[in-house]
C-alpha cells in the first residue's frame, strides 16, 4: 500500500511509535526511526525491522526537544531516502504533578517536545510533501487533546495545542494532496504508562492491578488498555489513499473515554 513512500516516525524506538513504524514498514514504506536509545540498541532494532519487513530502515538519534535537532532529523530523512512523504509526530513525555508544584524546567521540556517539535518537523517536512503533491501528517495527540485530567495541566495543554496545530496545517495544505490529522488515544500500555502505574501505586498504596482498574482505567469505559497495534492500524489507514479526504480531523481511539 505504501511502496515507494518514505515515513519518518518520531519517538519510534518504543511503545506507540515503534508499533506505527512497524505497521508502515510492513505496508512497504521506507522508515526513518528516531528515539533516545543507545546506538547499539537502535542498530539492533533497525536491523530487525529491516529484516522482518524487507524495506529500507534507518535510524537517527535526535533530541527533539531542540528545534535544530528536530529540523536536522527531517533533513537526515530526506538525505537518506530522498523525501519525507509521511510524518508521524509521536515523540512525547508525561509528567504528573499539581500546577503549583510543577517544575519550571519540566514544563519547558514537555512543551518543547510535545508541541514545539511538531512545529519544527512539520515546517521542515512540508516542502518535500508539496514538491511531490502528496503527504500525510499524523500527530499523535491524546484523549488529553480534547478533555483534561487534574495534575496533567502541561500535558493537557500540549495535546490541546497539537490538535489546534493539526487543524490549521490541514487547512493550509488542503489543496496540495497533503492531509494532517490528530490521532487521540486513550490509555495505551507502553513504558510511558507503566511508569504512571508504578507512581500511582505508591501514591494510592494499592497493588498495580487495582491501580490499573480503579485509577488509570477509571476514565476508560472499556476498562481495557488500547493496544499500540490498534493505534498503528489507525495511523496506517490515515496514511492510505482511502483516507485522502480525512484531514483536519480529530480521531479518537479511547475506549469511549471522551463519550462521557
Ligand atoms: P514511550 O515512552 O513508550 O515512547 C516515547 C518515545 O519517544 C520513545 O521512542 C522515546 O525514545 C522517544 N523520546 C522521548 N523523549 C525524546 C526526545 N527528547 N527526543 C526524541 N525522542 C524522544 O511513550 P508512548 O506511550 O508510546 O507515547 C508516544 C506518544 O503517544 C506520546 O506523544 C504520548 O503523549 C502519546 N500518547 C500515549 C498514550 C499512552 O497511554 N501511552 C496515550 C495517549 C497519547
Amino acid at each position: 500500500m505504501l511502496a515507494g513512500r518514505t515515513a519518518l516516525v518520531t519517538g519510534s524506538t518504543s511503545g506507540i511509535g515503534l508499533a506505527v513504524a512497524r505497521a508502515l514498514a510492513k505496508a512497504g514504506a521506507r522508515v526513518m526511526l528516531n528515539g533516545s536509545r543507545t546506538a547499539a540498541d537502535a542498530e539492533a532494532l533497525r536491523a530487525e525491522l529491516a529484516a522482518s519487513t524487507g524495506v529500507e530502515v534507518a535510524y537517527t538519534q535526535a533530541n527533539l526537544a531542540q528545534g535544530a535537532s528536530a529540523r536536522a532529523l527531517v533533513e537526515a530523512t530526506i538525505a537518506a531516502f530522498g523525501s519525507v512523504d509521511i510524518l508521524v509526530n509521536n515523540a512525547g513525555i508525561q509528567h504528573v504533578a499539581a500546577v503549583d508544584a510543577f517544575p519550571d524546567d519540566t514544563w519547558d521540556q514537555l512543551i518543547a517536545l510535545n508541541l514545539s517539535s511538531v512545529f519544527h518537523t512539520t515546517k521542515a517536512a512540508l516542502p518535500s510533501m508539496k514538491a511531490r503533491g502528496w503527504g500525510r501528517i499524523v500527530n499523535i495527540a491524546s484523549a488529553h487533546g480534547v478533555v483534561a485530567s487534574p495534575f496533567k495541566a502541561p500535558y493537557t495543554a500540549s495535546k490541546h495545542a497539537v490538535v489546534g496545530f493539526s487543524k490549521a496545517v490541514a487547512l493550509e495544505v488542503a489543496e496540495q494532496g497533503i492531509t494532517c490529522n490528530a490521532l487521540c488515544p486513550g490509555y495505551v500500555r507502553t513504558p510511558l504508562v507503566e511508569k504512571q502505574v508504578a507512581d500511582q501505586a505508591k501514591v494510592h498504596n494499592l497493588p498495580e492491578d487495582r491501580v490499573i482498574r480503579e485509577v488509570i482505567l477509571a476514565a476508560q469505559p472499556t476498562r481495557q488498555f488500547v493496544e499500540a497495534d490498534e493505534v498503528a492500524a489507525f495511523t496506517l489507514f490515515l496514511c492510505s489513499d482511502a483516507a485522502r479526504s480525512v484531514t483536519g480531523s480529530v480521531q479518537l481511539i479511547d475506549g469511549g473515554w471522551t463519550a462521557r
